[in-house]
Parts: C-alpha cells; sequence; structure tokens
C-alpha cells in the first residue's frame, strides 16, 4: 500500500486533464498568433482557459497572463511591479520571512539592485499580524508582497486587512496564491489584491505552467522581451497544451472545492488527532483555525525529521519536511525558523499534505506505522532517549 501526502510539494495530474492535454498537443499545434484556421483553434483554446482560470478566482478573462508556473509569476510580479514603481521613486519593497523562495530569492535579487526591504517577523501562529505590516510602510515603499497561504503550515494570511493597508500607503500588494488555489475560495476582488501568482501542478494541473492575475489599471515594467504575446506581458509563444490543462484544472478545482475542503479536513483532523494522541510529545506548529484544509505540520521531539521521512518512505508514505526545494538540506525549514521556533524543533518537524485520492485508510495506515517508526528513531537518537 503507498500514501502520498505531499500534495503541497505537488498533485497527481486529474485524468480529465491528462485527456485535455493529450487533445491539445495533437490537435491544436497551431501556433495561437497566427490567423489562420490552425492559429485562430490554438486562440479559441487559450481564451477558454482564461475564461476559466477568471471565473475560478473572481476575475476578467483579460486580467490574466499566462505563465511558466508559479515562480515565474511571482518574478513577474515583483520585477514588474517594482520596475513600474521605482519610475516614481518608490524603490522599498515588504515581504515576510516564510515566504517561498520564489518570492524571497526575488526580493534578495531587487535589493541587489538598489532597493531596500523589510522582510517581517511571524510568531508561533503562522499568521502575520497586519500591524507589524502597518509599522514597516514608508512613504517611499512601491511594492508589499505576502502569500494567501503558507505552504509549509498550511496558515492563512488576513490579505484583505494587509492589502488595505497597502493601498493606503500607495503600494502595490501582491500575494503568492499557489497554496490556496484550489484548497479554499479564492476571490482577488474580496482579497484587495492587486496581482496574484498561481501554478496548475498545485490544483492536479500539470507542472510548468500558471498564471498571474493583474488588476486592470495595474502597470508593470516588462520583465522579459520578446513577442507581443499576452498583451505584451510575456512574450513566446504560448505552451497552449499546458495552458488547456491549467484551464480544464482550474474547472474541475472550482466544482470541487466544497465537498473536497470539508472531507480533507475531517481527514487532516484524524491523522492529526490520531498522531497526538498515540505519538508522545508531539505539537502541531502553526495556528490550527486558520489553516487549508489539507495541511498538518507537526514536530516530534528528538526525532530528525529527515530520518523519519525516509522511514516513512520506506513503509510507502510519502511526507515532506519542508518545502521541497529546499528539502535534502539538512538546513532547518526557514518558515519554521520565521515563526520563531527553536532549531531543533524545526529539524523534528513533518508536512502532511492531503489530497483528492486519500482515504480514511490511508490516515489509518500512517496511524499504524508511525508511533512504532517514532519510538525506533528515539530510540536511536544520541541523547539515548
Ligand atoms: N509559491 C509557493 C507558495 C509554492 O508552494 C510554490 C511551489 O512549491 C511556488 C511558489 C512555485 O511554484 P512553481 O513550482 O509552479 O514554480
Amino acid at each position: 500500500m503507498r500514501v502520498y501526502f505531499d500534495h503541497n510539494a505537488t498533485t497527481p495530474v486529474d485524468r480529465d486533464v491528462v485527456d485535455a492535454v493529450a487533445a491539445a498537443l495533437r490537435d491544436e499545434f497551431g501556433n495561437a498568433s497566427s490567423v489562420h484556421y490552425y492559429g485562430q483553434r490554438a486562440k479559441a483554446a487559450l481564451d477558454e482557459a482564461r475564461a476559466a482560470v477568471a471565473d475560478f478566482i473572481g476575475a476578467e478573462p483579460s486580467e490574466i497572463v499566462f505563465t511558466g508556473g508559479g515562480t515565474e509569476a511571482d518574478n513577474l510580479a515583483l520585477r514588474g511591479a517594482a520596475g513600474a514603481a521605482a519610475e516614481t521613486g518608490r524603490r522599498h519593497i515588504v515581504t515576510a520571512a516564510f515566504e517561498h523562495e520564489a518570492v524571497l530569492n526575488t526580493v534578495k535579487a531587487l535589493e541587489r539592485r538598489g532597493w531596500t526591504a523589510t522582510v517581517l517577523p511571524l510568531d508561533k501562529s503562522g499568521v502575520l499580524e497586519p500591524e507589524r505590516l502597518r509599522q514597516a510602510m514608508r512613504p517611499e515603499t512601491g511594492v508589499v508582497s505576502v502569500m494567501h497561504a503558507n505552504n509549509e503550515v498550511g496558515t492563512i494570511q488576513p490579505i484583505a486587512e494587509l492589502s488595505r493597508i497597502a493601498r493606503e500607503g500607495g503600494a502595490v500588494f501582491h500575494t503568492d496564491a499557489v497554496q490556496s488555489a484550489g484548497k479554499i475560495p479564492i476571490d482577488v476582488r474580496e482579497l484587495g489584491v492587486d496581482l496574484a501568482a498561481f501554478s496548475a501542478h498545485k490544483f492536479y494541473g500539470p507542472k510548468g505552467v500558471g498564471a498571474l492575475w493583474i488588476r486592470r489599471g495595474v502597470r508593470l515594467a516588462p520583465v522579459i522581451t520578446g513577442g507581443r504575446q499576452e498583451r505584451n506581458r510575456r512574450p513566446g509563444t504560448e505552451n497552449v497544451p499546458g495552458i488547456v490543462g491549467l484551464g480544464v484544472a482550474a474547472r474541475l478545482a472550482a466544482s470541487r472545492l466544497a465537498p473536497e475542503g470539508a472531507r480533507l479536513a475531517a481527514l487532516r483532523d484524524r491523522l492529526e488527532e490520531g498522531v497526538l494522541t498515540r505519538v508522545a510529545e508531539t505539537g502541531v506548529n502553526g495556528a490550527r483555525t486558520r489553516r487549508v484544509p489539507n495541511t498538518t505540520n507537526i514536530s516530534f521531539t528528538g526525532v530528525e525529521a529527515e530520518s523519519l521521512m525516509i522511514a516513512l518512505d520506506l513503509e510507502g508514505i510519502a511526507v515532506s519536511t519542508g518545502s521541497a526545494c529546499s528539502s535534502g538540506t539538512l538546513e532547518p525549514s526557514h518558515v519554521l525558523k520565521a515563526m520563531g521556533l527553536a532549531a531543533d524543533r524545526a529539524q523534528s518537524s513533518i508536512r502532511f499534505s492531503l489530497g483528492r485520492a486519500n482515504t480514511e485508510e490511508d490516515v489509518d495506515r500512517v496511524l499504524e506505522v508511525l508511533p512504532g517508526i517514532v519510538e525506533r528513531l528515539r530510540s536511536l537518537a544520541p541523547s539515548g532517549r
């Protein structure tokens, strides 16, 4: 029996998405910029996907720009907004310490180009306190970027409040919604943001394709140069099959959101309660009340998270020690560190992220093998626990 509990790293591609991508790859080979029949067909496929993504997030199709994934959408948002803000003399950017590397390293790149950055700290809740942003705002703040849901602990941020503060200060607000899309309803206008990044492979779509929502009227400086595709915002011949897959994944996610959310929350809670009651010295990281329904991040005192992950893998259970990009190193998670967790707690924490195909049997299988593994690892620990 195999159990996949790593849906925040990536999700299996939905069968309907696979079929739609295969059909587009075979049949829609035209270049969407061509005026002839083949080009028009490809263009129609892009239009349909654009409408699907717009419906999914409460936007207008003309506000959607397709990208090569979440990282590229974050780059386009931050570099584009920073470039436009700099023209008005605003060269200060604010973000939070628990962001994905796609944002944190882009902010660092802007710093190397003369921007100043404020990286807001968090507390144990993993929820950013809006007051911290209010205090960080300066007259020259041009861009604020705070993620909607965190990838490691799943906490949901008070985006509407944060974006209001940014707007009052005259700054553009970007949210990385890669981990909330498909897990909780998203309405970009209710969130009050200017820019929002999405990635298809986090909601049962293909990898390497995503979208940036750009509120009408928001100016972005060009980031990559080339042709006039995507209204001059993202040059390059469109990845028609990938974009078709994104569109189908968005429609499926929208139709399944409510029942899936409730089902996953119940499974996640069963897992969490089971672990906390059956394994001593365990604790949940981050606020349990403001979370996406599929995620829990649990610390196992005295256990090296990498060893636990490998032992679970040998039992056919896939989990993660944090963001996939930083696993393979023994660095404690920057998210848990940013939340003020001690290094040893951060290094003994595991993320379980559930998804569409998971069942109660999967949860019960994990609860069956986990206590024994933790006991064995603790008995082997150097401290002789
Ligand atoms: N932002 C967040 C919060 C993520 O979790 C990820 C993926 O791990 C990304 C951005 C990057 O998205 P992509 O893998 O599509 O580049």
